[in-house]
């Protein structure tokens, strides 16, 4: 997650290089873009405060630059500044958003262009809402809005190298990346979660396609594969960041969740644990952490523990996995 001192830092020092470069004349930019587009995001313009309805849009998908279509930012992170502008707090990657020390109007501002055709974005500030504090104040003319049909879910439940390495067999599921959330401490090391004072959750974060799993399923699989009704421990695992907790992130998802608890809670007779929260910010634990079962089977802890359940596991969601 990028901070304040990370924007400095690239507006002093250089900026991340893209992952592609788009360089047209103004000639060709002209031809392809609205006169006001143009005005904005090649010559620096500012639109209007209040002039789009995008400012009130929280719906999910990602915003592309209007220039190049490179994406730029996820609906997740968009939030109500009421300065009248679309705003952010953090780019979909690090190497998406370029940064530029600003000197016009008297001011100092750091100036967000996007990274691969340097279109004029609009301005970043360091008055965001937490976990970054950052806020991308951005002219939505030089954005473009589209749906993903994509979603996410992130939930825990235990460690999460046997969470990760049960739900990259679901047929449906595109991504699973391992990380923490829940807790009090802005990017928690491995070491600080496990030391269980911070109060984050050790979780995975699903990446998944809503045409081929529901959120239905995807809950009812990780309710099924481990024990909802043992507080702060989970097989050889114990401390609070190994709690079963769900973050949900709309009313509907939440009512979903409280539902599927209540038809598991039959058939346990101890009362079911798993916390329910409102999703705040996905923390993503080091490469190390990442695909770990996949990239470490021979590991003792893969073959003691891992192996035996996602042996079960295969067995008894035959029907949901993946074809290899
Ligand atoms: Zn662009």
């Amino acid at each position: 997650m990028l901070k304040w001192l990370d924007v400095i830092k690239f507006a002093n020092n250089g900026n991340p290089v893209p992952d592609r470069r788009v360089e047209k004349t103004n000639e060709e930019w002209k031809a392809l873009l609205t006169d006001e587009q143009f005005r904005i995001t090649r010559l620096k313009g500012t639109e209007r405060a209040f002039s789009s309805d995008l400012c009130s849009y929280f719906e999910p998908g990602r915003y592309a630059c209007i220039c190049c279509g490179t994406e730029l930012f996820d609906a997740d992170t968009k939030f109500e500044s009421g300065t009248g502008w679309p705003s952010f707090t953090q780019p979909i990657k690090e190497n998406a958003v370029a940064y530029h020390k600003d000197g016009s109007f008297g001011m100092v501002r750091i100036e967000a262009l996007c990274n691969t055709c340097d279109a004029h974005l609009g301005h970043v500030f360091q008055d965001g809402p937490m976990p970054s504090r950052l806020r991308y104040c951005m002219n939505a003319v030089s954005l473009k809005k589209f749906d993903v049909r994509e979603r996410k879910i992130d939930f825990g439940g235990g460690c999460f190298w046997c969470t990760e390495a049960l739900f990259q067999r679901i047929k449906g599921v595109i991504k699973v990346e391992n990380g923490f959330s829940g807790g009090t401490l802005v990017n928690p090391t491995y070491r600080e979660v496990c030391s269980g004072g911070t109060g984050h959750a050790e979780i995975v974060e699903i990446t998944y396609n809503p045409d081929e799993i529901s959120f239905e399923d995807l809950l009812q699989i990780h309710l099924g594969t481990h024990n909802p009704t043992t507080v702060n421990q989970l097989d050889a695992d114990r401390g609070s960041q190994y709690r079963s907790i769900i973050f949900y992130r709309t009313e509907d998802e939440k009512q979903t969740a409280m539902k599927i608890i209540d038809e598991v809670q039959k058939s346990y007779p101890d009362r079911v644990v798993t916390q329910l929260e409102m999703f705040e910010h996905f923390y993503k634990a080091d490469d190390y952490h990442q695909n770990y079962y996949n990239n470490n089977p021979d590991e003792g802890y893969c073959r003691a523990f891992i192996d035996p359940k996602l042996g079960k596991f295969m067995e008894q969601y035959k029907d949901k996995l993946k074809q290899e």
